[in-house]
């Protein structure tokens, strides 16, 4: 079975989803994946799931224009988007 996310953020290295899941099932916030250098471009990427909840299923990540171009930060309970760093 594949669970459909939809990317709240991308960056150069990652993407990111929020964990559906209640706490007691997952502890994770936010699941993320490697993006491959590629934060451009709208598309669907699947990845095999890291989420408790999910129990290694296959996963399907929309990216799309509704997905921040941001790096994303995780602090205990809260999310922070920044801004993307250059490749230097
Ligand atoms: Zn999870």
């Amino acid at each position: 079975m594949t669970e459909l996310y939809h990317a709240i953020a991308i960056d150069n290295t990652h993407f990111f989803y929020l964990c559906p899941y209640d706490k007691k099932i997952c502890p994770s916030l936010v699941h993320f994946h490697g993006s491959g250098l590629d934060s451009i471009t709208n598309r669907i990427e699947g990845r095999s799931s890291h989420c408790c909840g999910d129990k290694g299923n296959n996963v399907e990540v929309i990216i799309d224009n509704h997905t921040l171009r941001k790096t994303l930060a995780i602090r205990g309970n809260s999310i922070t988007f920044k801004k993307i760093r250059k490749k230097t």
